[in-house]
């Protein structure tokens, strides 16, 4: 598959990059990517991976667009409230790009999409919002030997990591065994969140993406990046896979 005259424009500043280049934009555009949540996350992600010209974007989200959404949803305008997110975000990707084929699933993830969808993508992206679902795509990505990038955030901190036993490393299960107590993590209706943090946390998610389908630099594996914007401090954490983890049993230690 070579790269068209408007693609060679399109990209130019990808391709004039050492780590990137002709062969990183061609993995570009020969990958799967499903995004889980078509929201604050999920719309830098969205806007960034189609822009860069990822392949084929499966989005999952049965979500409608509120009006306080807009907040921060940057990928919805104001026309878009009431209309589900899968599908305005869509219009608004295949707008932005046209060379990329986007999959919109007006579905809530179960476990049975996911057994259906996660095997068919070379990456996923989880930007949802609850942790039911966060584990239900940790496994579905283990059982399928996928790697998943996912983010989290409330108010003014946000945490983000590449969780890929199958090439080394924990999975999301090993460093959180279990869902904290929901009276400590309200959701972000109750807790609030600044608008630009999903910004910052869904564009380290499409870096991350870009990153390990291009190959370049090192992957956000075995650690954990947090990130804290009222001191606009960056740590980064270690992590280690547990033998007794009941997702991955330790599958990919050392790490
Ligand atoms: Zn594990």
């Amino acid at each position: 598959m070579s790269l068209s005259l408007e693609e060679l424009e399109r990209y130019a500043r990808h391709i004039v990059l050492p780590e990137i280049g002709g062969p990183g934009q061609q993995a570009l555009g020969r990958a799967r990517v499903l995004v889980v949540g078509a929201g604050g996350l999920g719309a830098p992600v969205l806007l960034y991976l189609a822009a860069a010209g990822v392949g084929r974007l499966m989005l999952v989200d049965d979500d409608t667009v509120g009006l306080s959404n807009l907040q921060r949803q940057t990928i919805f305008v104001t026309a878009d409230v009431g209309r589900p997110k899968a599908a305005a975000a869509a219009a608004r990707l295949a707008a932005l790009n046209p060379h990329v084929a986007v999959e919109p699933h007006v579905l809530r993830l179960d476990a049975e999409a996911a057994a259906r969808l996660v095997p068919t993508a070379d990456l996923v992206l989880d930007g949802s919002d609850n942790f039911p679902t966060r584990y239900l795509i940790n496994a579905a990505c283990v059982a399928a030997g996928k790697p998943l990038i996912a983010a989290a955030m409330s108010r003014w901190e946000g945490q983000i990591a590449l969780w890929h036993p199958a090439a080394g490393g924990p999975c999301y299960a090993c460093v959180f065994p279990e869902p904290p107590d929901p009276s400590l993590t309200p959701p972000c209706a109750l807790a609030g969140v600044v608008g630009a943090l999903p910004g910052v946390m869904g564009s380290m998610m499409a870096m991350e993406a870009i990153k390990y389908l291009t190959g370049a630099g090192r992957p956000l594996r075995s650690a954990l990046l947090l990130y804290d914007a009222l001191d606009a401090e960056v740590r980064r954490v270690r992590t280690r896979a547990r033998p007794d983890c009941p997702v991955c049993h330790g599958a990919g230690r050392p790490g």
